[in-house]
């Protein structure tokens, strides 16, 4: 027993960006110009994800980068999307080698042969169209997306909390990760690439509690849970100790305490900092959800009951 905390007291907070795109898949911007934009913005670290294409790119001065693509695979009868990021040192892939995945045995093959050395994201859920039973075979993701800021800014399908809640309550420890998914279109308007209509940077992110700041750390960070992801608001600490749930935040309007079936408890009000509250009746899990005047949302992970 004690008190649980959601990420350890020690580390720093690293800002970073998990799925993007650039000119060597369907983004408009060069890796380069992608890369140090996020940089620019005082993002940590970023995965350049271009679909079905492996690469390195060379170290910078301050932003981490971690190795990775977005998979096209098949899961149940639907195309799904699999963010894949290389934990290192070593690679299993060779500089701009290119994946063609054909069928879900092959999607399935893949997945086995690289679970070790790669970490597995599922990808925009609802724009996939997914169901639970389509990827209920697979118990490889370590989280999946519970915001992907372009489909949601450009057509209203990024939210993916309903299929997290779902995988969660049949078992499943996702973590909850925010990305932009950019691909810097609307390359015609005024302002572009970022100060644009349809510019689709820097909406969402996750904050990992790393040890120290390093791509190893990150790595070790995400497989642990030690995250959350936002559109804004900050999530400072988020405890449970003897039946009770607190969360210390930036000012927002609305904190939600929320657990496997439903066990909702609410604070409304202005510039809300702070929620304590005893749990009701979770039994696997507690998690805070946090949302600003805007809209703007930020997920916590679930502290798990059991580990309590
Ligand atoms: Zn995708
Ligand atoms: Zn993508």
């Amino acid at each position: 027993m004690g008190m649980v905390r959601f990420v350890p007291d020690e580390g720093l907070w690293l800002k970073g960006n998990l799925h993007a795109h650039s000119t060597l898949s369907d983004g408009n911007l060069t890796p380069d110009r992608v890369i140090a934009a996020y940089e620019e913005r005082g993002y940590d670290f970023f995965a350049l994800t271009d679909h079905d294409y492996y690469a390195r790119y060379a170290p910078r001065e301050k932003m981490i980068l971690i190795p990775g693509f977005e998979l096209a695979g098949y899961m149940g009868s639907k195309r799904v999307h699999l963010n894949v990021f290389e934990k290192g040192p070593v690679s299993r892939f060779a500089q701009g080698q290119r994946f063609s995945i054909q069928d879900e045995e092959e999607t399935r093959a893949f997945i086995e042969e690289y679970q070790d050395e790669y970490l597995f994201m599922l990808n925009h859920p609802d724009w996939s169209l997914l169901e639970y039973r389509d990827i209920e075979a697979y118990d490889q993701f370590f989280a999946l997306e519970v915001m992907n800021w372009g489909t949601e800014y450009y057509d209203g399908i990024g939210e993916g909390s309903y299929f997290w809640e779902t995988g969660l309550r049949y078992g499943r420890r996702w973590g909850a990760i925010a990305t932009d998914d950019n691909h810097n279109g609307y390359t015609d308007e005024p302002g572009w690439p970022f100060g644009n209509t349809g510019n689709d940077s820097f909406g969402a992110w996750i904050m990992v509690k790393a040890k120290v700041r390093t791509r190893q750390a990150i790595i070790a960070a995400l497989e642990a849970g030690h995250y959350y992801a936002s559109m804004g608001p900050e999530i400072h600490s988020f405890t449970v100790e003897d039946g009770w749930a607190e969360v210390h935040c930036s000012p927002v309007s609305r904190i939600i305490f929320s657990g496997e079936n439903r066990n909702l408890r609410r604070r409304l009000g202005e510039n809300l900092t702070h929620f304590r509250a005893p749990l009701r009746g979770n039994k696997e899990h507690v998690k805070v959800r946090i949302i600003d005047e805007k809209g703007k949302t930020a997920y916590s992970n679930p502290i798990y009951l059991k580990d309590v």
